[in-house]
């Protein structure tokens, strides 16, 4: 199975719109793996999360074809995950899509949004309002949503996925994790668990994760045996406000925890 990191930014990207901070200038000047578009991630290029305002660009920097996208999956409302208009570009009179529709998953504030933001009744999108830890079936795998902390004046999500025989956590964005959660989590064995460090070494923690917080979260994984022997940690979805370039997060947490990269695929 294919994992690829479509984004690894935060809302701004690194370098971020409009900065002169240190970071930005030397994600600038160095280019490659400091260059940091916003997150996304796609599972054998058919189920993928979140829909970034950046998804034009990945398509363009990894040569991917959308259409053979089959299940979007939404965590949560904000600008960086859920671009809204660009899904009308798959409609009669933008795009020659295929006839069948690719079936969104999502929280109602997220589907309220895109059902707003369509130009027209159309079917090229199947709309699936889904709740925390009610497991659903979908074309590609069997998804669990699950909560995550993060914005309290909305239902952000985390996903369980279960496909082709493997399990993998899609842990942001997302603070220290509600109980409910841990408890979820803690029978499973994941063979693949994409956490974030948006603040790195600041010490808040309570809506996303700083690098303590991601360190403790694999620590749990480990005295709980909640990966498989051959499972794998990545943490992504990197603020240029950390201040870190992708050298500094490897020397913090490699070789223990992968640190993703944009067009970053791994086999799992
Ligand atoms: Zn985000
Ligand atoms: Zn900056
Ligand atoms: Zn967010």
């Amino acid at each position: 199975m294919d994992v690829h990191f479509y984004g690894t930014a935060a809302f701004e990207g690194i370098p971020s719109l409009f900065c002169r901070c240190t970071l930005c200038g030397e994600a600038r000047k160095r280019g490659g793996k400091n260059i940091r578009s916003r997150t996304s991630v796609s599972i054998d290029n058919e189920l993928k999360i979140d829909f970034p305002p950046d998804s034009f660009y990945h398509m363009i920097r990894d040569g991917i074809d959308l259409e053979e996208m089959k299940d979007l999956l939404f965590t949560h409302s904000h600008s960086d995950h859920l671009y809204t208009d660009d899904l009308n570009a798959r409609l009669p009179g933008y795009a020659q899509a295929a006839e069948r529709p690719i079936h969104v998953y999502a929280h109602d504030v997220v589907l309220r949004l895109c059902q707003q933001a369509m130009e027209a009744p159309q079917d090229k999108f199947r709309f699936h309002r889904i709740q925390p830890f009610h497991p659903v079936q979908t074309q590609t795998a069997m998804i669990t949503p699950l909560l995550a902390s993060h914005d309290p004046m909305e239902t952000c999500l985390l996903y369980y996925i279960e496909k082709d025989g493997r399990q993998i956590l899609h842990g942001h964005d997302s603070g220290w994790f509600p109980e409910p959660t841990w408890a979820f989590l803690k029978d499973k064995q994941l063979d693949l668990a994409i956490l974030e460090c948006t603040v790195g070494r600041s010490p808040h923690r309570a809506n996303h994760m700083n690098i303590d917080a991601v360190l403790e979260t694999k620590a749990w994984f480990d005295e709980n045996r909640v990966l498989q022997p051959t499972g794998k940690v990545v943490v992504t979805h990197f603020s240029h406000n950390a201040h870190l370039l992708h050298e500094d997060l490897a020397a913090i947490f490699e070789p223990d925890i992968i640190v993703a990269y944009d067009g970053m695929t791994l086999q799992i």
